[in-house]
């Protein structure tokens, strides 16, 4: 996708070019267009991922060429940075144009900024509190105001600003575009959209604050050198209880990186389940026919990487495995909201060996959850570690990740003898 497909101002395109923005970001990709509509819009992305341009571009698009003599667009931030930040990007954007924009913001001199107000600046971005000393002076007019947009909508809330924001909402022209841009969207800010945006288009790029209601999850600690053994019980475990009552089920695992992924699925398919693959380096076509296969259910298990596995919306996951813990904690949050999506019901279990054990006090501080943890009945966590001989060569046998789980050997799907794992994960 390019910038040009926006049908944006040669003018702003120029600009764009200038400042090597070569596509859009995903949220410019989602917002800009909805923008250009006039609807009232509510995007959650995360910091620094070009949320600025998603609403600068669709403003400056309509304030072209500018010179109104009026302010047109109001941006409030919680920060001084910030505005400063915002101000200069629209600053770049709108170089080729005769937009004029300023900052109003604490802790510098107010003069300049009374005389940007008074004199019918187009874009002002603000902090509430100056601009409010601004308003409550008598400066600063209103009335031609098109466009308002509350950035990091989460942190003015935070810091307390509401009472302020809205003090500043009730000056403002009641038609007007308005948009919200948080990282999160906790129950205050959707009950301050509702307040002060009209039917407006939610756009969800990323992450999400917390887990889906419906998710159910466990924890299962483990040796790092049983984790595969381990994985493959839990699997026949999921196979046994939920293949019996006759569910299709699709288990979405991740693992940190691409060669965990690889070796990862390639244990899986020697014991006996098949599945599929999604990572960065595989091509287009290949991460396509992963996808559509587990989608249209060939196969039932996907192994994916956090990066390659952004994105998905696959109904009916029915278990998310963390065979990794996650390091950053938000990714938690992200992996297993591939299940129970929809409203649906789902599992997330995750594999946490010794090592990981603070990635998962990290996972429930922020999800503020207790993850409980479990065991699998009969296997056998005490086996040793078994170093390869030297010289050896990788995965001669099918049983190289099947362990001593302690489970008779059922001869599903042909896997071999017991005790035969190697540490292929250490
Ligand atoms: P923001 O989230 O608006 O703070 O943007 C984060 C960074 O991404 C800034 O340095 C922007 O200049 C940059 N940026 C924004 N949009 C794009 C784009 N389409 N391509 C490349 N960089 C971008």
């Amino acid at each position: 996708m390019s910038f040009q497909q926006f049908g944006l101002h040669p003018d702003l395109l120029e600009a764009v070019h200038h400042l090597s923005y070569h596509e859009p970001t995903p949220i410019q990709q989602q917002a800009i267009p909805v923008a250009l509509t006039g609807r009232d819009l509510i995007g959650c992305a995360q910091t620094g991922t070009g949320k600025t341009a998603a609403f600068a571009l669709p403003i400056l698009n309509k304030l072209h060429p500018g010179r109104g003599g009026k302010i047109r667009a109001l941006i409030l931030t919680p920060t001084r940075e910030l505005a400063a930040q915002i101000n200069e990007v629209f600053q770049s954007l709108a170089a080729h144009t005769k937009i004029y924009t300023a900052a109003v913001y604490g802790g510098v001199g107010s003069p300049p900024q009374a005389r940007a107000l008074r004199l019918g600046t187009d874009v002002i971005v603000a902090t509430p509190g100056r601009l409010l000393d601004h308003l409550t002076n008598g400066v600063g007019r209103f009335d031609a105001l098109e466009f308002l947009v509350l950035d990091e909508a989460d942190r003015m809330l935070d810091m307390g600003f509401l009472p302020d924001v809205k003090r500043i909402i009730a000056r403002l022209p009641q038609r007007r575009q308005t948009m919200m841009f948080s990282a999160t969207m906790p129950k205050e800010i959707l009950q301050l959209s509702h307040q002060i945006l009209q039917d407006p288009a939610n756009i969800q790029i990323g992450r999400q604050a917390a887990p889906a209601e419906g998710v159910s999850q466990s924890a299962y600690p483990v040796a790092q050198h049983l984790k595969a053994d381990l994985l493959v019980a839990l699997l026949e475990v999921i196979e046994t209880e939920r293949g019996a009552a006759g569910n299709m089920e699709s288990v979405l695992i991740f693992a940190r990186t691409k060669v965990r992924t690889e070796r990862l699925a390639h244990a899986l398919k020697q014991g006996g389940f098949d599945a599929a693959l999604i990572h960065g380096d595989r091509t287009q076509g290949q991460r396509l026919a992963a996808l559509e296969g587990f989608r249209n259910g060939r196969y039932r298990i996907l192994v994916a990487t956090d990066i390659a596995a952004r994105g998905i919306d696959v109904d009916g996951i029915s278990h998310v495995i963390n065979f990794d813990v996650p390091v950053t904690p938000e990714d938690y949050v992200h992996r297993i909201g591939r299940t129970a999506r929809a409203k649906a019901v789902g599992e997330a279990l995750t594999l946490v060996a010794p090592g990981e054990e603070s990635f998962l006090a990290a996972i429930q501080q922020l999800i503020k959850t207790k993850i409980p943890r479990q065991t699998v009945p009969d296997f056998d966590y005490s086996r040793v570690f078994l170093p390869r001989p030297e010289g050896q060569g990788r995965r001669k046998k099918r049983s190289e990740f099947r362990g001593s789980n302690g489970r008779a050997n059922s001869g599903h799907r042909g896997r071999t003898r017991r005790g035969a794992g190697r540490p292929a994960f250490a």
